[in-house]
């Protein structure tokens, strides 16, 4: 039976093949919603057009299946708050920048990237200021946009604390970390910001498990669900599994796809049990298949766990 109340995701982009880290990500998202008896959503977030490969998304799903992993609601099998493709869901995304603009919490910047970092002399991704914005902005501005602006949000000057449940408590100001971010870019591709807030509001999900790369987008998503009026998820953030080098996995580090891996011949339960075990849920690798592995789900033993793994030594773990 269904947990009504718990909704989980996972949302992969289609700009490479599913890869390990991605793949132990999932699992841990998919583990936490069954382990609750709550239900779970694949979204594709393909927004990012010329970076999404076609045919990617039927082999992130055969990935995924070939895990063990199931889902309630996605792009193949619909649900209530379908489609489960960003690139089809361009409405929504619409209709919350239209309530950011009636709440007077829009602007339109002229500025490239490069502009504002010369101005801010800040690396590599430059803090937007508050004292950036334009003072003369045409009352239409918005109702009949120039080409080439970035619509960005007025970050209101408030501290965001939220609680991950493998990272312990957060706290952001993001009028000082990141400032004022894009909310649909120059080229008319909503921000990832705006598009997983509003997707994950609107798809009502209760708890986003994903990549711990992306801890710092929390609060900025927070701040959007908070202005478009929803109420707080809950979140955990994954340890990545990083390279040799103790980078993080690239999508075209080739050999750590799942799909490297199927045509090594490792099975599942091979790759499903080095997981659970490198997440601290099982005392030794040994072979489990996804469904039994939800039993043995928790947060705490992955708070206590490095963020680094040498995935190399997974096709040979004894190498
Ligand atoms: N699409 C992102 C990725 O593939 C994940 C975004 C999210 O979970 O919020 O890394």
């Amino acid at each position: 039976m269904h947990n009504k109340e718990y909704h989980g995701r996972f949302a992969p982009s289609l700009t490479g093949p599913l890869h390990v880290g991605s793949a132990r990500t999932a699992l841990v998202a998919w583990c936490a919603a069954r382990h609750r008896g709550g239900r779970f959503t694949i979204r594709i977030e393909d927004l990012d057009e010329p970076r999404t490969i076609s045919g990617m998304m039927d082999r992130h799903l055969n990935d995924l299946r070939w895990l063990g992993i199931d889902w309630d609601h996605g792009p193949d099998v619909g649900g209530p708050h379908a489609p489960y493709l960003q690139s089809l869901r361009l409405n929504d995304y619409q209709t919350s920048l239209d309530q950011l603009h009636s709440q007077r919490m829009l602007f339109p910047c002229i500025l490239s990237r490069k502009d504002v970092r010369e101005l801010t002399s800040k690396e590599p991704s430059p803090i937007y200021p508050a004292h950036l914005r334009p003072v003369n902005v045409s009352p239409n501005w918005y109702e009949e946009p120039q080409s080439d602006i970035t619509i960005r949000l007025k970050t209101p000057n408030r501290q965001i604390d939220f609680v991950d449940a493998i990272c312990g408590p957060q706290h952001q100001n993001v009028s000082t970390t990141v400032g004022d971010f894009p909310l649909k870019r120059r080229d008319g591709v909503y921000s990832y910001q705006l598009a997983t807030s509003v997707d994950d509001l609107n798809m009502e999900i209760t708890e986003v498990v994903r990549g711990q790369d992306l801890i710092d987008s929390t609060a900025r998503q927070l701040l959007l669900i908070d202005l478009l009026g929803g109420l707080g998820l809950n979140y955990a953030h994954v340890p990545l599994v990083l390279n040799s080098d103790g980078k993080k996995l690239s999508k075209r580090e080739s050999s750590m796809t799942i799909g490297a891996l199927r045509n090594a011949g490792v099975t599942s339960e091979v790759f499903v049990g080095y997981m659970a075990w490198t997440l601290g849920w099982i005392p030794s690798p040994l072979p489990i298949s996804a469904k039994e592995l939800i039993q043995f789900f928790n947060w705490s033993s992955m708070s206590h766990l490095p963020d680094w793994i040498l995935a190399q030594t997974l096709i040979n773990p004894k190498a």
